[in-house]
C-alpha cells in the first residue's frame, strides 16, 4: 500500500501534464526535424479512456470530481450568444515555435524567451492573456446544439506571470477547400513519436481570421480538461466552424487518439455571464 502510494506521487509528479497546459516552450531553435531523448513522454497515470475515475487516482485531482466548473460542456444557441468579455486580439505576425504531438494530437509552443507579454496576446475586460501555445483534441471537446465536431484547438493563454487564464477553442471539421492555418504545418507527427519536434513559423492570426475573429461566440468559467482539473480558465468558444481539407483532417485524426473528456454537468459556469 505504501509502495503503490508513493509510485503514485512519483507517476503524479513526472506525468506529462494534458490539456492545456503544456511544459516544453523552452525547447527552440530547432533545425529540422529533431529527437529530443529529453522529451518527457512519462505515461499519464490518467486515461480518456476512464475519465469517471479520474478524482480518486491521485489527491491532487479531487477537483476532476468535486469541482463546480468542470470543462468540457454541452453548449447550444439556447444559450444564446455572449455580448459580455468581448476579446480583441493581438496575434499579428509570424511566430517561431515547436511543432510536436502532445501524445493525443498535434501541437505547437510559441519559443519563449522568459517573457511572456512578448508572445500574441488578446485582451478581454482590461485583462491581456499571452498565448503559450495550441494543441488539438479529437473528437472535439465541446458539443454544440448536440453536434461534436471532428476535431477542437485549443489556444492556451496566461497571464503576464505564466498563470493559465483563457483557452480559446476552435471546433474543426472537414470543408471544400484547405485551411491556411494547416497548410503552414510540415508533415504531422504522430501521437507515438513524443520525442519528435520541429521548429516552425506560424502565422497564428491564420486560425483567427478563419473564424471571424471570435465575432459570435460562447463563453464560460470552466477548468482544464484532463487532471489536475484546475479551475479558473474562462473558455471562448467560437461559433464559426473552422474548416479543413478532407486529407488535412485525414492527417490531423491520424496523428491524434481519442481525447475528449466527457461533458460535464453545468453548474456554477455562468454561460455568457
Ligand atoms: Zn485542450
Amino acid at each position: 500500500m505504501l509502495f503503490s502510494s508513493l509510485a503514485l506521487l512519483a507517476a503524479s509528479a513526472t506525468a506529462v501534464v494534458g490539456c492545456p497546459q503544456h511544459s516544453n516552450n523552452k525547447r527552440s531553435h530547432l533545425q529540422g526535424r529533431q529527437t529530443d531523448p529529453n522529451a518527457n513522454t512519462t505515461q499519464n497515470i490518467w486515461a480518456y479512456e476512464a475519465p469517471f475515475n479520474w478524482g480518486k487516482l491521485s489527491p491532487e485531482y479531487r477537483l476532476c470530481q468535486t469541482g463546480t466548473q468542470q470543462s468540457p460542456i454541452a453548449l447550444s444557441l439556447g444559450n444564446g450568444l455572449s455580448l459580455n468579455h468581448v476579446p480583441t486580439f493581438n496575434y499579428a505576425g509570424p511566430i517561431t515555435g515547436n511543432f510536436f504531438n502532445w501524445g493525443y494530437g498535434p501541437a505547437f509552443t510559441v519559443a519563449h524567451n522568459g517573457d511572456w507579454t512578448s508572445h500574441p496576446s488578446f485582451t478581454y475586460d482590461n485583462e491581456t492573456l499571452y498565448l503559450t501555445g495550441w494543441h488539438i483534441h479529437a473528437p472535439a471537446d465541446h458539443s454544440v446544439g448536440g453536434d461534436r465536431s471532428k476535431a477542437e484547438m485549443h489556444f492556451v493563454h496566461v497571464d503576464a506571470e505564466g498563470h493559465e487564464g483563457a483557452v480559446l477553442a476552435f471546433r474543426l471539421d472537414p470543408g471544400n477547400f484547405n485551411s491556411t492555418f494547416f497548410d503552414q504545418l510540415p508533415a504531422m507527427v504522430g501521437f507515438d513519436e513524443m520525442q519528435t519536434e520541429e521548429s516552425v513559423e506560424m502565422d497564428l492570426s491564420l486560425a483567427m481570421e478563419a473564424v471571424q475573429y471570435f465575432n459570435e461566440f460562447w463563453t464560460y468559467q470552466g477548468s482544464l480538461t484532463s487532471p489536475p482539473c484546475h479551475e479558473g480558465i474562462r473558455w471562448f468558444i467560437a461559433r464559426q466552424i473552422m474548416f479543413t481539407g478532407v486529407e488535412q483532417m485525414q492527417a490531423i485524426l491520424g496523428a491524434s487518439t481519442y481525447s475528449a473528456r466527457a461533458e460535464q454537468e453545468v453548474w456554477q459556469h455562468r454561460i455568457n455571464e
